[in-house]
């Protein structure tokens, strides 16, 4: 093919010119020939069928019809009047409606004459109609070429004021089709194309404008779909092929006497098997030639901290520092906490750096870090400070990543000669066919199960009207010694009015649960962090049995005496927050409950949320549920990865596709790992020219 061409700005193509060609770029985004080729309707007027007026159904949208008009009135209504013609078929009877026109119209319809009408068709009292249908006597309708389906693009108000009109964009797309249509050569292997019974590139780019019929146009949907997820697959796994070759890890060949005591005298739990498998898996990739980059996903309280302390264990076995960072300074102390007191009888150093370690403290912190005699770091973004150096960082860890930037991560990386292994761990389960296309080019673990003994938190959703019942219930579970957390919903947007609900809410329970018998505590994103920590650490050691907070105690908190969380205004947070946020109870013993507190009158995504969370405790089941419901633009790493670019496919729906694309993708790669069969040239050049994955975030940059 000859990509310059498509590389023409629009300004050339005939009818453009320079003012629309400004237009198109700023309301559509479309620059280029290539970017206009790209720009696919999203729905077609279907011409191609027509339906008799006993076929129509109550959701039936634009429809074709053959029938004549028996009948025309005028019908008086509140303001003005409205022009009714009966429209009549073989198989039964209609109404054509007109508000505007009216005149024109009665002076013009020929009464006993078939016309065909084309129109969005409505269902009241058990008479369908049709309001302002397009309309066209039968014996001119058939003297013109039969029309195809027809494309209607996306627009915007702006350039239908400025008259580029549908009809218009269609036409340039036809002339850009006339154009460039010789040029469109074949991108897929024939190979794979006959495999899948994919249709032809060019076939394809003309039928997904101007479909010849719907199978058609399912057709050429299909062969773009499986393109477009075809290549980022292929990108993905090419990298991650380029990388493993590349890139040599820091071998950590052995399994020394830290890791082995460790594991075999000061172990406080039995592994998991899923923990015992995700500890085989790091041990593997530490122990190859290759660096490290793995995503260890596992739900809220699945025990990923032992994890990540065998593998720093296995750092300094081979005599390299580790460190992991927390997104939040809260976070950062609880894991240091935790490391702290595993390590305890090891005597193995470890320190906390975080915004709020005194200057004086953290001198000595640092020298001890660049000369090698502190082995183990843990704490929050302050970690990634210029001036923090490390004598041989071997392995980074960052917990909960999704609210760490992109840039952040890579200065971590850089903190090296050459780059750590890496293992990154999230709590927000991502639905496979997400990771896939997010992460191909990582490592995926998953822990999958739950410690033992953990009972599944029992939720429900409640209305203001059950306040005081759940009042009482907070002070049943209080008697037994539990404490609860009383969470309100924090967002920028609206942080003034938040905070003031927060405060409220505060209050309200302050004088329900008073003094000395009950001890509230608070903490907010506006507190000071020593405050913050000061109040956290009351709660954690029970010296408060109320914990009324925003959403600052959804990441990682730990005390596992809470058995209530009850969630204020639940209907304003989002799925896989509502999941983190139930996740700080359930941790201990006992029986633990969830309380969504929202009017019942709430928007049907909202409900659909509130009922999946009483509906399932499985962070994966909600995380399908989310992406449904919000589509993969919320999640992390979407930005980055391209996948928002789609320009046809859909990581939520098509799902099937994208396994199928990474299978095959997958299988060239194996067959022919740096595409040099000429069966695959076009392979290397189409990749060789995709643009986003040139700037593709990079975990070793
Ligand atoms: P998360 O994956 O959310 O970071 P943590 O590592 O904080 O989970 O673990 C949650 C709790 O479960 C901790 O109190 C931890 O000590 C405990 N735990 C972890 N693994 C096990 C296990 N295999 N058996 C029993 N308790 C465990
Ligand atoms: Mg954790």
């Amino acid at each position: 093919m000859h990509p310059q061409q498509l590389h023409t700005d629009v300004t050339y193509l005939k009818g453009v010119g320079p003012g629309r060609a400004r237009l198109l770029r700023q309301e559509l985004g479309i620059e280029t020939y290539q970017d206009l080729l790209y720009f696919f309707p999203n729905r077609y007027i279907d011409k191609t069928r027509f339906y008799t007026i006993a076929q129509l159904e109550r959701n039936s949208s634009e429809v074709q019809i053959v029938g004549q008009v028996v009948h025309l009135k005028t019908v008086q209504q509140k303001k003005g009047s409205r022009l009714v013609a009966t429209f009549r078929d073989a198989t039964g009877e209609m109404e054509l409606v007109w508000f505007r026109s009216q005149q024109w119209f009665r002076d013009r319809l020929k009464l006993g004459e078939p016309y065909v009408v084309y129109g969005r068709v409505n269902w009241y009292n058990g008479v369908y109609s049709i309001a302002h249908p397009e309309l066209e006597l039968l014996r001119e309708h058939e003297q013109k070429p039969r029309l195809r389906m027809q494309p209607v693009y996306p627009s915007t108000e702006k350039l239908g004021r400025q008259g580029v009109t549908n009809r218009l964009l269609s036409q340039w797309v036809a002339q850009l089709l006339g154009e460039v249509r010789d040029t469109l050569t074949e991108t897929l292997p024939r190979e794979l194309r006959e495999t899948l019974g994919l249709m032809g590139k060019q076939r394809a780019l003309i039928q997904i404008h101007f479909p010849d019929s719907q199978k058609h146009l399912a057709g050429a949907q299909a062969r773009l779909k499986f393109e477009e997820l075809f290549y980022i697959q292929l990108a993905l796994l090419a990298k991650k092929q380029q990388r493993k070759r590349k890139i040599k890890g820091f071998p950590f060949a052995e399994v020394g006497s830290h890791f082995n005591t460790f594991y075999d005298q000061h172990l406080p739990f039995e592994l998991t098997p899923a923990q015992k498998r995700v500890v085989r898996e790091i041990r593997a990739d530490l122990g190859s030639n290759a660096q490290m980059n793995r995503l260890l996903q596992g739900d809220v309280g699945s025990g990923k901290t032992i994890v990540a302390v065998l593998a720093m264990l296995l750092a300094l076995d081979n005599g390299y520092q580790a460190c992991l960072v927390a997104p939040t300074e809260i976070l950062a102390q609880q894991h240091y906490r935790a490391v702290r007191e595993l390590l305890e009888p090891m005597e193995i150093g470890v320190e906390l750096l975080t915004g709020s370690v005194k200057e004086k403290d953290r001198k000595p912190m640092l020298e001890a870090l660049a000369s090698g005699d502190l082995p183990f770091l843990i704490g929050t973004h302050a970690v990634l400070e210029e001036r923090v150096r490390f004598h041989n960082l071997g392995l980074a860890i960052v917990d909960e990543q999704h609210r760490f930037g992109v840039a952040q991560r890579a200065r971590l990386w850089k903190k090296n000669t050459s780059p750590p292994h890496v293992l990154v761990m999230t709590a927000t389960p991502i639905p496979r066919t997400l990771a896939m296309s997010l992460y191909g080019d990582l490592d995926i673990s998953v822990i999958d199960t739950l410690p033992p003994g953990r009972k599944p938190v029992r939720t429900v959703w409640r209305s203001d009207a059950d306040r005081l019942k759940v009042f009482r219930f907070m002070k049943d579970e209080i008697a037994k010694g539990r404490q609860v957390y009383v969470v309100y919903p924090l967002i920028q947007e609206s942080e003034a009015l938040d905070y003031k609900d927060l405060m409220d809410g505060y209050e309200s329970i302050s004088r329900e649960f008073p003094q000395p018998q009950y001890q509230v505590s608070i903490v907010h994103g506006q507190m000071k962090p020593e405050d913050k920590d000061f109040e956290m650490q009351r709660f954690a050691e029970g010296k408060t049995q109320i914990m009324v907070a925003t959403t600052v105690i959804e990441v990682g908190v730990n005390v596992p005496n809470a058995s209530v969380m009850v969630i204020e205004s639940a209907e304003r947070f989002g799925l896989s927050q509502l999941h983190q946020l139930r996740g700080r109870v359930g941790r201990g013993a006992d029986q633990s409950y969830c309380i969504l507190m929202g009017s019942h009158k709430l928007s049907e995504d909202a409900q659909t949320r509130l009922q999946t969370m009483v509906r399932t405790n499985d962070g994966f089941e909600i995380a399908e549920t989310d992406l449904r419901l919000r589509g993969p633009g919320d999640l992390m790493g979407t930005q980055q990865s391209g996948i928002l670019s789609l320009k046809i496919a859909d990581v939520v729906k098509d799902g099937e596709w994208l396994r199928t694309a990474r299978h095959h993708a997958s299988a060239l790669l194996q067959a022919d790992p740096v595409l040099t069969d000429p069966a695959h040239s076009m392979v290397r050049e189409k990749m060789a020219r995709m643009e986003v994955f040139k700037s593709r975030w990079d975990y070793i940059s």
